[in-house]
């Protein structure tokens, strides 16, 4: 599966602020599901909920270029570069409801990479903020590919949708993969299948190896 056709640009960033109205929101919300917002337990949930709100959406407000930029190191080598099992907590933009997992995030550099402890931090950008799942998964790979320039980036997200666990829309413990491929993770099969293979349960953790020899159709698709 890849994403490549999916609009990586993030969505223009609402303003947060104290008087946002989202306090105010909450309230109409909570009567509209019948509570009394005044009630002991709820008179300072608007203001959490908002507390709250804002935080899981402070990815709007984190420059991606601060994030990344001071971090990318040139180097003289083209190993592939994996960290997996970051996790991350998203909120899908459907339902407000969380979804959660695992990113894996692979790369071949040409010439740069970036700072490893930096991979989650962009994870994070990315999953604090409103989103769906397949836009996330583009969204970290076309921003490695735009700022370290490597031979080729893939990017694999399994996730749980509490909008479909909790609904019970689907199977109560279903998860959700998602995955982007550029470069010579899309073009040599080789490179996928390692990539792959590293995944799997006991397959290693950050991982460099050599792979250069079939590392020749850089292209970024
Ligand atoms: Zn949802």
């Amino acid at each position: 599966m890849a994403f490549s056709g999916i609009e990586a640009t993030a969505p223009a960033a609402p303003t947060h602020g104290a008087d946002d109205g989202i306090a105010e929101a909450v309230r109409v919300l909570l009567s509209g599901l019948g509570e009394d917002p005044a009630r002991e337990g709820l008179v300072k949930t608007p203001d959490r909920v908002a507390k709250a709100l804002r935080f899981l959406t402070s990815g709007y407000d984190r420059d991606v270029d601060s994030v990344v930029n001071d971090a990318l190191f040139t180097v003289d080598y083209s190993e592939m570069v994996i960290v997996k099992d970051i996790d991350f907590y998203s909120l899908c933009e459907h339902h407000l409801l969380p979804f959660f997992g695992r990113c894996h995030v692979a790369y071949v550099p040409d010439g740069k990479v970036i700072g490893l402890s930096k991979l989650p931090r962009l994870v994070e950008v990315f999953s604090r903020r409103l989103q769906v799942q397949e836009r996330l998964t583009s969204q970290i790979a076309e921003t490695i590919a735009a700022k370290a320039s490597p031979l080729g980036v893939a990017v694999v997200v399994e996730a749980t949708h509490l909008c479909m666990a909790m609904r019970g829309v689907e199977k109560q413990n279903s998860r959700a993969l998602t995955s982007a491929m550029h470069g010579v993770f899309r073009t040599d099969a080789r490179t996928r299948m390692e990539f792959l293979n590293l995944l799997r349960p006991g397959g290693g953790g950050a991982v460099r190896r050599d792979v250069t020899e079939h590392a020749t159709d850089a292209e970024h698709s």
